[in-house]
């Protein structure tokens, strides 16, 4: 089957979320199946370019009153076509963020239908993402499927609802086949205006990780290679080594990490709530978040001014976008936090365990179906052929924190051989993309039924 994916984010070079991620992810677990996968996605300037291979001019072609360029390169081993208007509308420095990105977007997705139809493709699957290339799934219905693309069908993805919903609910009508990214998001999101009408063709698949892409074993960003075997000791020296950057304390204390965009969907009142909760238990804590919005930016850096001084050593705050450091922390973590007020899939949770932390998550969306607690969810774990592997709770008020957290933090300091089977055995556990990839086959073959 060929598979195009028509996105705005990839992976690890124009990646803001999730959606970013999965778009690398999912397209080079289809294609070890044996498909083809092709990824068309704008010309950023602000792309970091050494990832890809080989990157050279193709061709260029004429639409909407200009020249489009289109390069191409390798992306993680997958064929990436990149359109450069030139005009420059991809040249802001930035993703995201500014009052034209509705217009750029539905640019960019028409001329990537345009330049598959000049181009001679013939997909048998158009995927589109989010409320930024949704716009792919009605231009392609009115106009393309009547032109030479006629064989494909339309998947539409919502990695997250919160965004753009009239666009959302315009490709919901027109797509072939949506998905969003667990079942619990699916069923949390059903009543929607933007979904309730198109439940039959609504499925909910939860994503995986790429294991080659975060794996403890090889991963440049970390000391010691390790594997569930030497998990304890791979851990360690990664904990150290955090500590040393950050200048935390070199102390062996339970240590809890938070990787995450700052926005209120991301429980900011519950992420500071278990900051000093985490102090007072006499743990130490390191966070590494962006904040999109300036307010919560500034919030936090007052805070954080407040915290290295009062608790020196015991706490830091990174208040930016760091790959490399994101990695050192999931290995030097005890705990991965993620207190989400809702969370469609969330990928924080899954790359922690691939590292042999344990998730400290709010009850809601994918993180409801991929972590389960330890005291009140072996059942629920079972019935999928896994072990509870985490600390969860409800609500959205600090006492639900602490009753996660403190539950976490007590088996660190008081069980201390359980807690270190404990991190073995969540680095065993399967969440890549193994499973959720046969999963999108079956729905790309439905979809052409
Ligand atoms: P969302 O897409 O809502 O941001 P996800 O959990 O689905 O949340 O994906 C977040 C991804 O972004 C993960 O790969 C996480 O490691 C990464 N990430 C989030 N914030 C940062 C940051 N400040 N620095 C580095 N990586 C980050």
């Amino acid at each position: 089957m060929h598979i195009v994916h028509i996105a705005v984010e990839m992976a690890p070079i124009a990646k803001v979320g999730g959606l970013g991620d999965v778009v690398t992810s999912l397209s080079r677990a289809v294609q070890d199946l044996g498909h083809t996968v092709d990824v068309v996605l704008p010309k950023y300037n602000c792309m970091n370019l050494s990832n890809v291979k080989d990157l050279h001019f193709r061709n260029s072609f004429a639409w909407g009153g200009m020249e489009i360029n289109v390069w191409f390169g390798q992306v993680e081993g997958l064929p990436v076509y990149f359109l450069e208007p030139q005009n420059g509308m991809f040249s802001v420095g930035c993703i995201y963020g500014r009052n034209d990105d509705g217009h750029r977007f539905g640019f960019f997705c028409h001329a990537a239908l345009e330049f598959l139809l000049q181009s001679g493709f013939q997909p048998d699957i158009l995927h589109c993402h989010d409320w930024s290339s949704a716009p792919v799934a009605w231009l392609f219905k009115e106009h393309y499927a009547h032109y030479g693309l006629s064989n494909a069908r339309v998947i539409f993805t919502i990695h997250n609802l919160e965004f753009g919903v009239n666009n959302i609910g315009r490709a919901m009508a027109y797509a072939d086949k949506a998905t969003t990214v667990s079942q619990t998001y699916s069923r949390e999101v059903a009543g929607n205006p933007a979904i309730s009408s198109h439940l039959h063709k609504f499925h909910g698949i939860v994503n995986g990780i790429d294991p080659d892409i975060w794996d403890p074993y090889n991963d440049h960003f970390i000391p010691v290679p390790y594997t569930p075997e030497n998990v304890v000791e791979g851990k360690k020296a990664a904990k150290e080594a955090l500590q040393q950057r950050l200048g935390l304390r070199r102390s062996d204390h339970p240590l809890v990490g938070i990787i995450t965009r700052l926005t209120v969907q991301k429980g900011i009142h519950l992420i500071k709530h278990a900051v000093g909760q985490t102090l007072e238990r006499n743990g130490q804590v390191v966070l590494l978040g962006s904040a999109p919005d300036s307010r919560i930016q500034n919030d936090f850096a007052h805070l954080a001014d407040q915290l290295h001084s009062s608790h020196a050593g015991r706490v830091r705050f990174c208040l930016t976008y760091d790959e490399p450091l994101s990695h050192l922390i999931y290995a030097g973590a005890d705990f991965i936090l993620v207190p989400s007020l809702f969370e469609p899939c969330g990928l924080t949770q899954l790359i922690a365990m691939r590292y042999g932390s344990i998730p400290v998550v709010r009850r809601t969306g994918g993180l409801y179906d991929t972590v389960f607690d330890i005291d009140n969810d072996k059942e629920r774990a079972r019935a999928q052929g896994l072990e509870p592997n985490g600390f969860s709770f409800e609500g959205a008020d600090p006492s639900g924190v602490d009753y996660a957290l403190n539950r976490a933090i007590s088996a660190w300091f008081d069980a201390r051989e359980w807690f270190n089977s404990l991190c073995k055995r969540v680095m065993e556990q399967d969440w890549s993309w193994n499973r959720p990839a046969l999963d999108y086959m079956e729905l790309y073959h439905s979809a052409r039924k």
